[in-house]
């Protein structure tokens, strides 16, 4: 929690939230002494995520300024349970955990449409790949080889299962 001007003894002539998003709120207080609080309440904000996902991506998701073009150039948007603005909003707050079971990331085809388009310069395409990492790394794969039947292994093209292990098994 982060508090300015905190003034505990002062009765409040307004107190309110002022704004919520994603788990962060903003709070206002204006005492009859006319001293003014704000203070910003962020439970759900994981600055070390942040710092994580910047780190294998190589991109600063903080720059990000919420314009959607990135979903509107994407061609697997409609795909996704987040789509690519709403991937970059959770990570904008570190909250890397609560995209864990979302297929976002594996739906991205890498095509770098939303890349291109960022009007801040930021390679979303470079951030999905780090949220894949970081479940490939946890020994998980999003599909099983094993499961796949022998039948359909005669049938797929030998590049696309090559591609396909490459990206979505650990
Ligand atoms: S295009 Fe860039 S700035 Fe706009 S929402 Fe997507 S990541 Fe953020
Ligand atoms: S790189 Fe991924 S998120 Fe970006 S436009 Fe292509 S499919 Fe969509």
């Amino acid at each position: 929690m982060y508090a300015s001007s905190l003034e505990n003894n002062r009765v409040p002539m307004f107190s309110g939230l002022i704004a919520y998003r994603w788990g962060a709120a903003i709070e206002l207080r204006i005492t009859k002494e006319k001293t003014m609080t704000v203070s910003m309440n962020t439970p759900n904000v994981s600055l070390s995520s942040i710092k994580r996902i910047n780190d294998l991506s190589g991109e600063n998701v903080k720059l990000c300024m919420q314009c959607g073009t990135c979903t509107a150039a994407c061609p697997m948007a409609d795909e996704m349970d987040f789509v690519p603005r709403k991937v970059m909003h959770y990570n904008q707050f570190g909250m890397i955990a609560a995209m864990e079971d979302i297929n976002s990331y594996w739906k991205c085809a890498s095509c770098h449409s939303c890349s291109v388009r960022c009007p801040r310069g930021i390679d979303i395409a470079k951030v999905m790949e780090a949220l894949r990492q970081l479940v490939l790394r946890t020994s998980k794969n999003y599909i099983e080889p094993s499961r796949i039947p022998p039948e359909k292994l005669k049938q797929y093209p030998g590049i696309m299962m090559v591609a396909g292990f490459r990206k979505l098994t650990s």
